[in-house]
């Protein structure tokens, strides 16, 4: 049967049951009947569901792995880590994760303002708050209220100027102080698509030059027992540990001759985040070369032996890992509203008396079709339709044989699919790209996997159910934007997905996306105007689910209002509009403006073909 890959991205998190994609947890509760009972009350379009327990095994394996490293080399040195905000700021998260992260004092790592604000907020007691990023006079005064709030937090400079306004400010406040943290410029950088964070060239850090400079600085200013932590990032989702082990050992380098130079407090080295997770589905694409594990072992024993070398103690490390903690968390769940070529039936041919010869023949090849010649028949198949095509543009053929043709084609490949079976062959999936079923699916990629518009990262796809019946059908999946961007297409050789033929006009049929967690709904974008998808947090509870804090998607009206539109000159508008109009009676207008109502109200995402 077809998993989907779940054992290459899954992490253990779900298993297949009776057919359906289910929880991995003791009661094993299906995706698809958590679903269900969400739209029994009414709320259709997509869903993002969260899963608490998923952050939780996040946040648990990552402390454990340290700990389990630490006491395997017998590192001296604290581990602490911080949540990059910037990773998902919504608050269905963000709550849920400070709760998760108490016994561990898990902190917030920010990078503006308002992230600032919402760390301050929202914080762990006593739990490290981090704070990169460019930072003008105001945020670095935000920065000392935190201090003298109590909470403890480190200001990471990215640059000179950022120190000269920190000894400025330092000056006009209370006693409290933030400790201060130095971005270091590495000449080693990550791997990947997001490895532009590091490196000489990156946008972040200060060079050697400069780090002389900011010591000389912060012990003219009286600040050097401030300074406790250099950090650096070397990008994102890095594929390969080989990179961070070279930035570890410069970085490591560059803590022991910086305590050299005078820094005595300074006792922690931040690795930034970067930790990847494995998104891909199938074996030939998958991207990751080392575990969590293996990720914790490298850093311990890296910073152990430079701190032995270089007769320094061993740092305390920070790390500030977003995309590993968050991404499993969320899964979105959308409808498929429509099979493109669903029409394509035996009703729906339509013979005449007398046929062109290539459509006797297409019709011969689906008559006479079997296991033995099915591969054949179909490559015949697709060579007559383009012939087809082509007689039709010089006028030989008429309509009606088109779509005799159109339908024939795709009887001949769903059946051939369905004779050849698994067999994985190279010219049967050759021809699959030329036979691909269009799903058309009620969400946004633009809003929903920005990443792949944007990157190209894929995102494991699979049905939420049929999961033991066998998939026939080379999937295109296609949204419900007016963007013809917003496709994910079929590839045999990187993205070979194959679905289900369902007729959706009598079952549903859902789709789950995964991994979503990270990323993607920040920066999901309002593309067409829909905007974020209904969400609900999913409690797994000893006998089943709780659905908790059911948010649904902003209605059209709010969007609007988002978009600075004044609302109330849109209803009044369309309001005079309709009374000035004399095509309807005032009974009419009066049932008009009720549903007008309810549009406004209403999110943008299709149900009524649902
Ligand atoms: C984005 C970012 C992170 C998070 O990176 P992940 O790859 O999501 O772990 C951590 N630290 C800094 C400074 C960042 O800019």
């Amino acid at each position: 049967m077809n998993d989907y890959g779940l054992n290459i991205w899954g992490n253990s998190n779900f298993i297949i049951e009776d057919g359906k994609l289910c929880l991995n947890t003791p009661s094993k509760p299906a995706i698809i009947d958590i679903v269900k009972q969400i739209r029994d009350d009414g709320y259709r379009g997509p869903l993002l569901l969260r899963f608490p327990h998923l952050i939780q095994k996040q946040v648990e394996q990552m402390y454990a792995s340290f700990a389990k490293a630490k006491k395997e080399f017998g590192y001296k040195g604290n581990f602490n880590a911080v949540y990059p905000l910037k990773v998902n700021q919504y608050p269905g998260f963000v709550k849920n994760l400070v709760e998760l992260g108490k016994p561990y004092k898990y902190g917030i790592e920010a990078g503006s303002k308002a992230e600032l604000l919402l760390a301050m907020a929202y914080n762990n007691e006593g739990a490290p708050i981090t704070v990169n990023g460019f930072k003008d006079k105001e945020m670095i005064n935000i920065g000392f209220i935190a201090a003298e709030m109590g909470h403890n937090i480190t200001l990471t400079i990215e640059g000179l100027n950022e120190l000269e306004a920190i000894i400025a400010i330092s000056k006009e406040r209370f006693a409290p102080k933030p400790n201060i943290g130095l971005r270091i410029r590495l000449h080693s950088s990550g791997s990947g698509i997001w490895a532009k964070s590091g490196g000489i060239y990156s946008k972040f850090g200060l060079t050697s030059t400069e780090l002389i400079e900011a010591i000389n600085m912060l012990k003219k200013a009286n600040l050097i027992e401030y300074f406790t932590m250099i950090h650096f990032h070397i990008g994102s989702q890095i594929t390969e540990i080989h990179p961070l082990k070279k930035a570890l050992t410069e970085a490591g380098n560059i803590y022991a001759e910086l305590r050299k130079m005078g820094a005595k407090n300074l006792k922690a080295i931040n690795l930034g985040g970067g930790l990847a997770i494995e998104y891909s589905q199938f074996k030939q694409t998958t991207s990751r070369n080392y575990t969590l594990n293996e990720y914790a072992n490298d850093v311990v024993y890296l910073l152990k032996t430079i701190a032995e070398q270089k007769n320094e103690p061993e740092p305390d490390i920070f790390t500030e890992s977003g995309r590993y903690i968050s991404a499993s968390h969320a899964v979105l769940v959308a409808p498929v509203l429509e099979l493109f070529s669903q029409e394509h039936t035996e009703e729906k041919l339509n013979l005449k008396k007398k046929n062109p010869q290539l459509i006797t023949e297409l019709y011969d090849l689906y008559n006479s079709i079997k296991p033995s010649n099915a591969l054949e028949y179909l490559h015949d198949s697709v060579h007559h339709m383009e012939s087809v095509l082509t007689l039709f543009d010089l006028g030989y053929v008429d309509l009606q044989d088109r779509s005799n043709a159109e339908v024939l084609v795709n009887l001949i490949s769903k059946k051939a699919v369905f004779l050849l079976g698994n067999k994985s062959n190279i010219d049967l999936s050759k021809v699959q790209k030329d036979v691909q079923e269009r799903y058309l699916v009620n969400f946004s990629l633009f809003q929903s996997l920005p990443d792949f518009w944007g990157l190209g990262q894929n995102f494991p796809i699979m049905p939420l159910d049929r999961l033991d019946i066998r998939p026939t059908l080379p999937a295109s999946i296609w949204d419900i934007t007016c963007d013809s961007d917003g496709e994910i297409g079929y590839n045999d050789e990187t993205n070979p997905l194959l679905l289900h033929d369902v007729d959706v006009e009598k079952e549903d049929y859902f789709l789950g996306f995964f991994l979503v967690g990270a990323y993607q709904e920040v920066l999901g974008m309002k593309h067409n105007l829909f905007t974020h998808p209904t969400e609900a947090t999913i409690k797994i509870t000893q006998s089943g689910f709780e659905i908790e804090n059911l948010l649904e998607s902003q209605s059209i009206l709010d969007i609007l209002e988002d978009m600075d539109y004044n609302v109330y000159e849109i209803q009044d508008t369309l309001n005079e509009r309709l009374e000035k109009s004399s095509l309807i009676n005032d009974t009419q207008k009066k049932q008009v403006l009720g549903e007008l109502y309810l549009f406004l109200n209403d999110n943008s995402y299709l149900k009524t073909i649902e």
